[in-house]
C-alpha cells in the first residue's frame, strides 16, 4: 500500500515537472490547466499525508519557470509568489477559516477583488523614478531580463510618476504586473497576419509571451502589448498599510490599474459579487480565469506568512474551466468562398464552461501536421467567449497506437476538383470558381450584412434560388425580376416587393464596400479602403491587374529560354531560378526603387553566365514589370502575397465576366468623387516621393484631376519633384539635372492659384 503511494508521488511530480516545462518553457501545453490543478491537488494531498515521501524538487515545492535561454537572468528582491486555488465558495470559507485560526479571534477581515488576468507576470524597477530593469516572473527567484522590450509598452511608465503633481516617487520601487493582450490588438494582429497571407495566431497568452521574448526589442515594439499593475514587490522609502492603499498609490504613480477593483467587507460581499464577474468576463477587454482575493490588511498579511509557495492572505478563485479535453471521433470538410479548404474535428460531445460542445475548428493541415493531432487522439479544446472552439493540441501520453495520421484530401469533397496549395500558403484550395459548395459560401458573404447587406436575403433564399436556377453568381441578385420570384413557393408579393427594394439600395453602396463583398481572399475592409484610396474604379484596377498580368509574361518569355531546364545540384542557384519564376513577389518588391537596378541584376545573375544582351533584355522585362506593379507594390500595408492575390483574382476570366454584368446592371463601381478638379496643372509632370498627409495615390488623383501628370521617374521633363517626409533617392537627381523639388503644401497652393 505504502509502495503504491509512494510511487504514485513519484509519478505525479514526474508529470508535473514535464507539464511544467511544456506550459512555461515550450508554451505548449499538452493538458489543461483545470487538470494541471487536479494532479497538482492530488500531490499536495499525498504529500501531506505521507510527508515522508515528498521529494525535494517536488513540484509543489517550487514555482513554474518561464525562464529560457536567450536572456540574461536578473534575480527578484522578493521570492514572486504564486496563489493557491480555490473551485467554489466552499473553498473560500475553509481558507478564510484556516486563516481565522491564525489570527487574534476578533480580527476583522476585509478583502480586495479584482479580476485575474491570463497573462505573463512581469516584475519592474523603479530607482528614483525611473525605469531600470524588468524581468519575467521566471522560477520565482530569478527572472530574464527584458528591460528594453517591456520598455517598448506604452502603458508602462519609463518615469514616475507620470504626472509630478501626484506625489513623489520612492528611492526605490519594485512592482509586480502582467503583460497581455488586449482582446481587440490580438484580433489586429491576426488581421495583419492574414493580410500578409501568414497564419493566425492561436493563443493570446502565448503569443504575448513570445512577443516579450524577442531578440529584437523593435520586433516587441510592432506587438501592441499593455500591462497592468496590481502589486509591491520591494520598495524603500515607502510607507503603505493595505492592499487597497497600494492600489490607490500605484494609480497616483501612473500606473496602468484595473479600474474594477473593489474593496469588500468581508467574505459575503465577496461571493455576493463571484456571479456577476463570472457572467461579464466575455465583455471585458482581456481575458481572465478568474479573480484574486487578497486580505486588504498587511498586518494581517504579515501575521499570515507564507506556506510553500504560497502566501496565505490570498488565493485565486477559478472560474469553471474553459478547457476539457475529449475524443477527436472525425473530421468535416469545408470549403470557404475563396475555395480554402478547413477541416473541423467532430468530438465526443464534452462540457466546456457552460455548453456542450461536438466540433471544433482545427485551423488548417499545416497547424495540423505542426501539432501532430491524429483522428482517434484525446484533444484539449479550449472554448471562450464567441470564438469557435478550438483544438489546442493533443494529449500524446494518451496514445494506444490505434490513432492515425490527418492528411488533406487530393480533391474536393464537393466537386471533386483536384485540390491545390499556392506557393507559400498554409491552406489548401479547391480552385474550381464553379464549385457549388464556392458559389453558395461566396453567395452568402456577398450578402451578408458586412458585405452587400441585402436585407432579406437569407441562406434558405440563396439556396431556393440556385436550385431554380435564378441565380449562379452574384451579378445575377441584380438582375432579379418580381415574376419569376413570386412563381417560387414562399414568396407573396410583399416579401418580393422588400427584396427587390433592397437589392435595389444595395446598388448604390460604396465602390469599398463592393471590392470588400467580393470576397477575394485576404481583401477585408482595411485593405479594400487601402486600394479605394489609390484606385478611382473598378475599372482601374482591373486595368493594372492586366497590365502586370502582360508584364509578367513578357518577363517569363524573356526569362525561360536563358534558364536552365533541369534542376541544378547547387541550393543557391535553385533559389535563384525559383526568384526568377516568380518575379512578382520574389524581385518586384526587392527592386521596387532600385536606382542601380542594372548592376544589381548582373550581380543577382551572376552565376547563370549570361550574355550582356540577354541581362538588358532581363533588365527591360523587369524594368516594366515593377512599372507595372508599382501603383499596387508602393501601397503600404499590402504585401506582396496579397498583391499576387489580387492580380490573379482581376485577371481570372470568370470573375472579370462576374464584374462586367454587376457593372451593366448597375452597381457601384466608383469612389466617390472628392477631389475638387481644374486645369491648372495642364501641361506640367510630376514626380512624388517620400509619404505624404494622405496616400501617395490621392496625391496623383489630386494632380491628375487638375490637368497635370504624374510619373514614376526623374527627367528633364519632369515639372516638379513633389517631396514628402523621408524622401528617396528622386530627390538627389531631381537636384543634379536642376528640377524644382516642392513640398506637399507647395503642390497644393499651386492647385490653389
Ligand atoms: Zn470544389
Amino acid at each position: 500500500m505504502s509502495e503504491d503511494i509512494q510511487k504514485r508521488v513519484a509519478q505525479l511530480s514526474a508529470d508535473l515537472h514535464h507539464h511544467n516545462y511544456m506550459y512555461h518553457v515550450r508554451n505548449e501545453p499538452v493538458i489543461t490547466d483545470a487538470e494541471y490543478n487536479r494532479l497538482f491537488r492530488e500531490l499536495q494531498e499525498l504529500e501531506a499525508q505521507h510527508p515522508e515521501f515528498a521529494q525535494a524538487d517536488s513540484p509543489t515545492q517550487r514555482v513554474g519557470s518561464d525562464l529560457s535561454g536567450d536572456f540574461p537572468k536578473v534575480r527578484h528582491p522578493a521570492p514572486i509568489l504564486s496563489l493557491s486555488n480555490a473551485f467554489d465558495e466552499s473553498d473560500l470559507v475553509n481558507w478564510e477559516e484556516r486563516n481565522r485560526r491564525l489570527l487574534p479571534a476578533d480580527a476583522q477581515l476585509q478583502y480586495v477583488l479584482q479580476p485575474k488576468l491570463d497573462g505573463l507576470a512581469i516584475v519592474i524597477t523603479y530607482e528614483d523614478g525611473v525605469l531600470v530593469r524588468a524581468a519575467t516572473r521566471g522560477n520565482g527567484e530569478f527572472g530574464d531580463d527584458v528591460t528594453a522590450n517591456v520598455k517598448t509598452i506604452r502603458s508602462v511608465p519609463l518615469r514616475i510618476p507620470v504626472d509630478p503633481e501626484r506625489g513623489a516617487a520612492p528611492e526605490r520601487l519594485v512592482v509586480r504586473g502582467e503583460i497581455l493582450f488586449h482582446n481587440e490588438a490580438f484580433l489586429e494582429l491576426n488581421r495583419e497576419q492574414e493580410a500578409q497571407g501568414l497564419p493566425a495566431y492561436v493563443n493570446a497568452r502565448n503569443t504575448a509571451s513570445g512577443s516579450l521574448k524577442q531578440k529584437d526589442s523593435r520586433e516587441t515594439a510592432k506587438r501592441k502589448l499593455t500591462a497592468y499593475v496590481y502589486a509591491i514587490v520591494d520598495s524603500d522609502g515607502l510607507d503603505l498599510e493595505s492592499e487597497w492603499e497600494t492600489l490607490q498609490f500605484l494609480r497616483d504613480m501612473g500606473f496602468n490599474v484595473i479600474t474594477e477593483a473593489a474593496l469588500c467587507e468581508d467574505l459575503a460581499d465577496v461571493t455576493g459579487r463571484l456571479p456577476d464577474w463570472e457572467a461579464r468576463r466575455d465583455d471585458l477587454p482581456f481575458e481572465i480565469d478568474g479573480m484574486v482575493l487578497k486580505v486588504d490588511s498587511f498586518a494581517q498579511t504579515s501575521e499570515l506568512g507564507v506556506v510553500g509557495k504560497d502566501p496565505r492572505g490570498a488565493i485565486a478563485y477559478k472560474f469553471p474551466a474553459e478547457e476539457a479535453t475529449t475524443k477527436l471521433v472525425g473530421l468535416t470538410i469545408g470549403v470557404g468562398r475563396t475555395g480554402k479548404v478547413t477541416p473541423t474535428a467532430q468530438l465526443e460531445p464534452v462540457f466546456i464552461g457552460g455548453v456542450t460542445v461536438s466540433n471544433a475548428s482545427l485551423h488548417n493541415y499545416e497547424q495540423v501536421a505542426a501539432l501532430d493531432i491524429r483522428q482517434g487522439d484525446r484533444v484539449i479544446v479550449k472554448r471562450s467567449g464567441d470564438v469557435i472552439p478550438y483544438v489546442i493540441g493533443p494529449v500524446v501520453g494518451a496514445r494506444d497506437g490505434s490513432e492515425s495520421a490527418i492528411r488533406p484530401p487530393e480533391s474536393c469533397p464537393f466537386c471533386e476538383t483536384s485540390l491545390i496549395q499556392p506557393a507559400g500558403a498554409v491552406d489548401w484550395f479547391c480552385p474550381n470558381p464553379k464549385c457549388p459548395e464556392r458559389v453558395m459560401r461566396t453567395l452568402e458573404f456577398f450578402v451578408s450584412r458586412v458585405a452587400m447587406d441585402i436585407e432579406g436575403m437569407g441562406p434558405q433564399t440563396i439556396a431556393a434560388l440556385i436550385e431554380v436556377g435564378l441565380i449562379e453568381d452574384e451579378a445575377d441578385i441584380f438582375n432579379l425580376d418580381a415574376e419569376p420570384l413570386l412563381a417560387l413557393e414562399g414568396f407573396a408579393e410583399k416579401k418580393v416587393e422588400n427584396l427587390l427594394a433592397s437589392i435595389e439600395t444595395a446598388k448604390t453602396r460604396s465602390f469599398e464596400q463592393v471590392l470588400t463583398s467580393l470576397g477575394i481572399d485576404g481583401i477585408g475592409s482595411t485593405v479594400a479602403g487601402l486600394l479605394t484610396d489609390n484606385f478611382s474604379s473598378m475599372q482601374n484596377l482591373l486595368d493594372a491587374a492586366a497590365e502586370i498580368q502582360s508584364a509578367s509574361e513578357s518577363f517569363a518569355q524573356t526569362a525561360e529560354p536563358l534558364l536552365p531546364v533541369e534542376p541544378t545540384d547547387d541550393a543557391a542557384t535553385d533559389r535563384l531560378l525559383s526568384r526568377l519564376r516568380h518575379p512578382l513577389t520574389e524581385l518586384v518588391p526587392r527592386y521596387l526603387d532600385a536606382a542601380d537596378l542594372g548592376d544589381r541584376l548582373a550581380r543577382l545573375l551572376k552565376p547563370l553566365h549570361l550574355s550582356a544582351d540577354h541581362l538588358s533584355a532581363l533588365q527591360d522585362a523587369l524594368s516594366r514589370l515593377i512599372a507595372a506593379s508599382r501603383p499596387l507594390h508602393s501601397i503600404e500595408g499590402l504585401g506582396p502575397v496579397l498583391v499576387e492575390n489580387i492580380v490573379s483574382w482581376f485577371t481570372d476570366d470568370h470573375n472579370q465576366s462576374v464584374l462586367a454584368k454587376m457593372l451593366e446592371a448597375g452597381v457601384n463601381m466608383r469612389a466617390e468623387e472628392k477631389i475638387l478638379s481644374g486645369s491648372g496643372l495642364a501641361g506640367k509632370t510630376f514626380v512624388l516621393t517620400g509619404a505624404m498627409s494622405v496616400p501617395r495615390g490621392e496625391i496623383k488623383a489630386l494632380v491628375e484631376a487638375n490637368g497635370g501628370k504624374v510619373t514614376g521617374s526623374v527627367s528633364k521633363k519632369t515639372s516638379y519633384v513633389v517631396a514628402g517626409d523621408a524622401p528617396g533617392s528622386k530627390v538627389d537627381k531631381a537636384l543634379k539635372i536642376k528640377v524644382p523639388v516642392i513640398s506637399e503644401d507647395e503642390l497644393r497652393a499651386l492647385i490653389a492659384l
